[in-house]
């Protein structure tokens, strides 16, 4: 995370990859979100979906994003998730807010982890 953690970061990766300055692995785009598949896969099936817009977290985002932009983008994971089939076989979605959740990248993503069977929610061991 960045020092200032309420102040977006406009040079975070995901801020560069939205501008088109470095490449991703598109897997699907609208008005409002890209998705795009995880540097480090942790499961066969493991893409990230963004907004468009600037939001830190999903903290940031469920407070600042318009009902339109909330609406379309949680529509789009279930639509990726179709689209790459976890939607038969089953998936989890995760989204890491702030420090304790080890939250790397400071633009808003959810994860889609699927393709195999998926371990614990949590690795055990966390204080
Ligand atoms: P988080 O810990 O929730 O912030 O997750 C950040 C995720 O971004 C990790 O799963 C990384 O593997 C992934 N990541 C970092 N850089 C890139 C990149 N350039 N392209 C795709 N995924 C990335």
């Amino acid at each position: 995370m960045q020092k200032n953690q309420n102040v977006y970061d406009k040079e975070n990766i995901f801020a560069k990859i939205l501008r088109g300055e470095i490449p991703c692995t598109k897997v699907y785009e609208d008005e409002f979100s890209l998705a795009f598949n995880d540097i480090n896969p942790q499961s066969q099936i493991h893409i990230l979906v963004i907004p468009k817009g600037e939001y830190i977290s999903f903290d940031d985002f469920s407070g600042k994003a318009s009902s339109k932009e909330i609406i379309s983008f949680f529509k789009s994971i279930s639509e990726v998730a179709k689209q790459v089939g976890v939607d038969r076989s089953g998936y989890r979605i995760i989204s890491n807010h702030g420090l304790d959740s080890h939250q790397e990248v400071p633009h808003f993503h959810v994860h889609i982890l699927g393709g195999n069977p998926l371990g614990s929610l949590l690795v055990k061991g966390g204080k």
